[in-house]
């Protein structure tokens, strides 16, 4: 191995690299080109459950201008470099701002940061891949426009962009992101500029309004792959509504979890409930500030005892169903009325509202998630049982009590068999569930490591076998993903990364796709 450079990539000689660094330099400046094991740091810490060495990035380069991303693009061309493009690289759980796979460098977007345009009449904007949610709401606050955000949990520090090209949700009626973005800028592998959509047309004014443009759509090849570098998107904004109402519904049992998705199912279709709900199991309610020594000592995953234990302790049920309404105070009553009704009919779950939660954090904190306003505190997760492992499982389901149901038995007998808790929250889309289950160990404990990643590998295995997949992937499992996706899939995927990256230049290996 090299001693100048911590890693180098597959295929590519020391001899190559220099010239391709020096090139690098030449173009960006020296500060922002980094081969230095210190300066690298940031860029290959992980979560995951395997070695760092497995995702060590050889070096890392940072453009501020789409002009810089084609040279750096053509200086890969020329040397069979691998660059894995970042944005604001806090995909923690999913593989934070490291490389997919060792040796690639990594191409940090951050200092791209700029807001390009927010439309307050069409509720708009275009963005650069290093604009931060907090950034972007600060922006809307300054200028008081009456627009509102959605945003992942932890995502003050996280952006629209590289959430969106990886399919990531928030909690708004906005919340299914590559749904309400519209109109991408990419650099292709090859240099050019493509602006999808309508963003092609000279001079049109309708690239941030209208999706589809012409011919074929091809905004949703641009994510979870690697065809090319976003370095603009468009996403649609909320009009911020005249009126906004929180509530949630308290589930004591943890066999309710049907009550609760058939209850909700019909006001999520019919758009009674327009955003994108979630039903938090009370580990995640209580596991962001509650230390787990302090309910369980004993050896394996939690006991359903303790965690009811804290649940009580905590005020919060075993499932806590939060939705919003918005619009106005007419709108708002009519369909609280129809909800009240659905629930009373139900006979499972207790309705509470901010009025009666007004002082409560748990409540608050999911409160503001619906009115796309952020924080940090997800990341309270990782205290739980500290040591900064943690690795997302995120299988789809449909919007169905009896498969909520079996996932959930599922997950909690695969995840006990590896002394695993079940950390979970299921995000309702319009028919679908992101069953999102945090699976966290301690890092620094090889035996904890070893087993989070052998439950992971049964995780995805068991629910392949019942015909459940995930909906986005951690960078240590995407071969393995894309491997139960079959072989058609994987195929059609590599002969268009072939035509359009004939030299594997961009991520290799993202979503399983090589050249
Ligand atoms: P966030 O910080 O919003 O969670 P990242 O910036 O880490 O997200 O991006 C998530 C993933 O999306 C990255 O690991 C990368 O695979 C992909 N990605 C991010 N930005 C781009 C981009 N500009 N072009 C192409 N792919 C990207």
């Amino acid at each position: 191995m090299a001693e100048k450079y911590i890693a180098l990539p597959t295929g590519v000689s020391e001899r190559d690299f220099d010239a391709a660094i020096s090139e690098f330099r030449a173009a960006l400046g020296d500060e922002n080109v980094y081969t230095e094991a210190d300066r690298l740091a940031a860029y290959g810490k992980i979560m995951l459950p395997v070695p760092d060495a497995e995702h060590a990035p050889s070096a890392a380069i940072s453009p501020t201008s789409v002009e810089q991303v084609q040279r750096c693009v053509a200086i890969c061309n020329t040397y069979r470099v691998p660059v894995w493009p970042i944005s604001t690289g806090k995909n923690l759980g999913y593989g934070s701002a490291a490389p997919g796979n060792r040796g690639q460098v990594v191409m940090d977007l951050r200092r791209m940061n700029r807001i390009l345009e927010v439309d307050a009449d069409l509720c708009t904007a275009l963005v650069e891949p290093g604009v931060t949610y907090q950034q972007l709401y600060d922006y809307i606050a300054q200028r008081k426009l009456p627009l509102w955000l959605s945003c992942p949990a932890p995502s003050a520090i996280a952006g629209p962009l590289g959430n969106t090209v990886d399919r990531g949700v928030g909690y708004t009626p906005y919340g299914e992101h590559f749904l309400f973005s519209c109109g991408m800028e990419v650099v292709m592998p090859t240099g050019e500029v493509l602006r999808t959509g309508m963003g092609s047309l000279p001079n049109s004014n309708t690239w941030q309004v209208f999706k589809w443009g012409f011919g074929p759509y091809l905004d949703g090849i641009f994510t979870q792959s690697n065809f090319g570098i976003v370095t603009k998107l468009g996403l649609w904004l909320m009009p911020a509504p005249p009126a906004f109402k929180s509530f949630v519904i308290r589930y004591d049992d943890e066999a309710d979890i049907v009550a609760a998705v058939e209850t909700l199912r019909p006001l999520r279709m019919a758009n009674i409930i327009p955003n994108a709900v979630v039903i938090s199991h009370a580990l995640w309610e209580c596991g962001t500030v509650a230390k787990r020594a302090d309910y369980f000592t004993g050896p394996g995953s939690i006991s359903d005892a303790a965690v009811a234990r804290m649940a009580r302790d905590r005020n919060v049920g075993i499932w806590n169903l939060y939705a919003g309404l918005y619009g106005s105070p007419e709108q708002i009553e009519v369909n609280w009325k129809i909800i009240q009704g659905a629930v009373k009919a139900s006979g499972r779950g207790e309705i509470l509202t901010a009025e009666q939660l007004d002082r409560d954090p748990v409540f608050k904190y999911r409160s503001d998630l619906m009115q796309g306003k952020m924080n940090v505190k997800e990341f309270g997760l990782y205290n739980w049982r500290g040591g900064g492992g943690s690795c997302w499982f995120a299988p789809v389901s449909q919007a169905r009590g009896v498969e909520a149901k079996k996932q959930l038995a599922m997950a909690k007998t695969i995840l006990d068999r590896h002394g695993i808790d079940y950390v979970a929250e299921f995000i309702v889309g319009w028919r679908d569930m992101h069953h999102i289950i945090d699976v966290l160990f301690d890092r620094t404990d090889a035996a904890q490591t070893k087993a989070a990643n052998e439950c992971f590998t049964e995780l995805l295995r068991e629910f392949a076998a019942e015909g459940y997949g995930v909906y986005r992937a951690n960078t240590a499992f995407q071969e393995e993903v894309a491997n139960l996706y079959g072989d058609v899939k994987r195929d059609v995927n590599q002969k268009i990364k072939r035509a359009l990256d004939p030299n594997g230049i961009i991520a290799p290996g993202k979503s399983g796709i090589w050249v």
